[in-house]
């Protein structure tokens, strides 16, 4: 399979919870498998959590596990039939005593929403296909006119045009939700609707508390999120541009130019970023992709995103390993396109740390020498993470004795995490180890340039400081 550099993550659901066809989906190319909290109950996802491991381990391939939050997602109840059907014009109230829904009315599972909105709001449900407007609030009731009728089903959720809703990013369900996730290893765990940095800082909290290892990603899909970007961006390891609630919140137009700015500043915080939802929406029944989708995915991939991500294709479509296999595909042919301003930004500019400093080195001499491979020794994951922020045209090996390091290091454009073992060996054996492992991954053959980053003393935690043009097989005897 040839080797993509933008990553894919998939959502695990009931479509894609066979262990043979999972394990076919991570040779297909997924790197990054998210369980969406918003279903299932903690032994589902630690059940999946298991599964995702097995098959990663079958199939040889580092995948990282992104436990993604519910958040305060506001929804609608229960109607008695299932749904109803709302006629344009009419009267529907929204009513968090209503315990079962009907014609004109239906539940709420937060109540605080009467507190939230008042006459000439715009209300969204079920990411925006009906659209009603406030007229009234009384006690319980918000009274609504319905704008965009249609079929409204259970549990549909609820936006606000504009944002503006209340309810914290991180409800006692998602804090249970944090433990569980540590206690299963997951890698990245995803904050749904945060609205500042704290939201992130508390997340973060929690994850230390409960002992785990996790990234924390920031799903930017609030109005607010977008006012305070720079700031959540700087609290998060990567984000998530969070299309469907982001489009309802701020209007489907803004979303792709919403998109590009949210790459370039991710990238330019030297952060990770996952463009998503919608990604190839029509193959959760269809084969093939529309050409739209096809464009959009290639587009993303042109703006430099780090990762594109499957939702409802991959839990629950028929045919999520088409849609893997589609996906790969397109950002193979995409990135032969992509252009990086990284040099040109870069011109003028002081390094802060000397590990930044090491990959634009490496970048620059990877271009002019024509080398085959960076090889990067790191520890945390650091000093591959700015080799990706760099663009570097030739693959990135990160080389970690860290199983946590390696499967986050999954989700960064151009990176591919390996093993190896530093144990004991003194330098001269650990950079024999680096050009064994990128020898034994077919990485390179004898007579390759290679450049190997790493930090002196080796061994000792610290930041890259150190940049070595080897030419495989001729500076030491290939074993
Ligand atoms: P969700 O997040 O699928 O969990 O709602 C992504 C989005 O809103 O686009
Ligand atoms: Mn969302």
């Amino acid at each position: 399979m040839a080797r993509h550099a933008t990553k894919i993550v998939a959502t695990l659901g009931p479509a894609s919870s066979d262990p043979a066809l999972l394990e076919a989906m991570i040779r297909a190319g997924v790197n990054v498998v998210r369980l969406n909290f918003s279903h299932g109950k903690a032994q589902d996802h630690i059940d999946r959590a298991h599964l995702v491991r097995e098959a990663a381990a079958r199939a040889g391939r580092e995948v990282a596990i992104m436990a993604d939050l519910q958040g305060p997602k506001i929804r609608v109840g229960k109607f008695a039939e299932g749904s109803t059907l709302l006629e344009n014009g009419s009267t529907f109230v929204l009513d968090a005593r209503c315990a079962e829904g009907c014609g004109e009315r239906v539940g709420l599972d937060y109540p605080e929403l009467v507190e939230d909105v008042k006459a000439g709001d715009t209300l969204l449900l079920d990411d925006g296909k009906i659209v009603m407007q406030v007229r009234k609030v009384v006690n319980s009731e918000i009274f609504c006119e319905v704008k965009v009728g249609g079929v409204l089903k259970n549990r549909k959720g609820i936006n606000k045009l504009g944002g503006g809703l209340s309810a914290p990013a991180l409800t006692s369900k998602d804090m249970e939700d944090i433990r569980t996730a540590v206690a299963f290893e997951a890698d990245y765990i995803a904050v749904s609707f945060p609205k500042s940095a704290l939201d992130i800082e508390l997340a973060r909290t929690l994850v230390k508390k409960a002992g785990g290892a996790a990234s924390i990603i920031a799903k930017i899909e609030r109005a607010e999120a977008i006012e305070a970007l720079a700031s959540i961006i700087e609290a998060s390891d990567a984000i998530m541009v969070a299309r469907g609630d982001l489009g309802v919140e701020v209007g489907d137009a803004a979303v792709p130019g919403l998109q590009k700015r949210m790459i370039r500043m991710a990238r330019a915080h030297n952060k990770q970023v996952i463009t998503a939802t919608q990604m190839m929406e029509s193959m959760i029944s269809s084969p093939i992709p529309t050409r739209a989708e096809v464009s959009d995915v290639a587009n993303a991939v042109l703006d430099g995103t780090d990762a594109v991500m499957l939702s409802a294709e991959t839990a629950s479509g028929q045919y999520p390993l088409e849609t893997v296999e589609a996906v790969h595909r397109v950002v193979i042919e995409a990135e032969k396109e992509y252009f990086s301003a990284y040099h040109a930004q870069k011109l003028d500019q002081v390094f802060i740390k000397t590990d930044e400093a090491v990959a634009a080195a490496a970048i620059y001499t990877a271009q002019h020498l024509k080398v085959k491979a960076i090889a990067a020794l790191t520890q945390s994951g650091n000093a591959a993470q700015w080799l990706s922020r760099a663009d570097a045209e030739v693959p990135i090996y990160a080389l970690s004795p860290d199983k946590f390091a390696r499967r986050k290091l999954t989700l960064h454009r151009g990176v591919y995490p390996y093993p190896i073992n530093q144990a004991d060996k003194n330098k001269e054996e650990i950079l024999q180890e680096m050009e064994q492992v990128l020898l034994q991954q077919r990485a390179v053959v004898s007579g390759d340039l290679v450049l190997l980053t790493f930090g002196e003393p080796i061994g000792s935690p610290g930041g890259t400081n150190t940049l070595k043009i080897i030419k495989i097989g001729e500076n030491r005897p290939i074993v």
